[in-house]
């Protein structure tokens, strides 16, 4: 279990477990021969990658950033993700049940990013956090209600649109704070729309920087995945990004490393490194 204190603040790293993406997909225009050189596909060029939520104890909140897949994929896709389903064993080994949960928030509504959101009861999808106020970008929302071509297979309404019916999720366009030191910020680049999650408590900061890099594998600003919709808009958001992370010490969260949840990033003589908290 990966736990640190941010400021007032616990922080606590909850997986969902790990699932394939291809590799191909997941490190896009970047050559095999070099990607291969950090981790090793399976014969069938899959990759594990991880399904990292972060559970933060404000003292007076219980905020789940993100829920991984969670139990309700069609078996279509169970064939080619597999279904880890971990997160509630891992939140319950962490000490919280799902009535503890007081906020969640989706940075962006991807199937692997809010499938927990919701589980089946007598065949309807209803609220997994009974008690949880839910949060996630409305122009996140109105994208996957398109059902592109490229993207709908990602957006899959049981996720969300139950929770919008009863009320108990709300859909916010552009930046917020969600309750005192969480905020979301638009960082777009994967989506059009997606957050970054910063969780700031006596002078420190931490960031859910989410999708916009994805894993320690992913810190090269060019090395944008195949998903990402907009990869120049990723090689411009990640500089900026690191133009505050590095120097002001941000914890930055990788939602699919599946070895390194987290880490400070680094810059050694113009080489981007990371260094895990101890
Ligand atoms: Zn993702």
């Amino acid at each position: 279990m990966h736990r640190t204190t941010l400021g007032d603040f616990e922080l606590t790293l909850v997986s969902d477990g790990t699932y394939f993406l291809d590799g191909g997909a997941f490190f896009g225009v970047v050559p095999k021969t070099l990607w291969s050189k950090k981790v090793t596909p399976d014969e069938q060029n899959r990759l594990d990658a991880g399904l990292n939520s972060l559970l933060v104890r404000t003292g007076d909140k219980n905020v789940l950033i993100e829920t991984g897949i969670g139990n309700k994929l069609p078996d279509r896709l169970v064939q080619i993700f597999k279904q880890p389903a971990k997160l509630l064993d891992n939140l319950q080994a962490a000490g919280v049940a799902p009535e503890d949960i007081d906020i969640v928030i989706n940075t962006h509504l991807h199937f692997d990013h809010c499938g927990w959101n919701t589980i089946y009861k007598n065949g309807a999808a209803v609220a997994t956090f009974p008690n949880a106020k839910y949060f996630a970008p409305e122009g996140e929302w109105r994208h996957g209600l398109l059902q592109t071509e490229r993207d709908r297979v990602s957006y899959l309404s049981p996720n969300y649109d139950p929770l919008i019916q009863s009320g108990q999720m709300r859909l916010i366009d552009g930046n917020a704070e969600i309750a005192p030191g969480i905020s979301v910020e638009v960082w777009p680049g994967h989506t059009r729309n997606m957050w970054a999650v910063f969780i700031r408590s006596a002078g420190k900061t931490a960031c859910y920087i989410s999708d916009l890099i994805p894993t320690t594998w992913h810190l090269d600003p060019v090395w944008a995945m195949a998903y990402d919709l907009f990869p120049l808009e990723v090689l411009d958001n990640r500089k900026r990004y690191y133009a505050r992370a590095i120097p002001e010490q941000w914890l930055t969260i990788f939602t699919h490393d599946p070895n390194i949840p987290w880490a400070y990033i680094e810059r050694i003589e113009n080489r981007l490194s990371f260094k895990p908290p101890v």
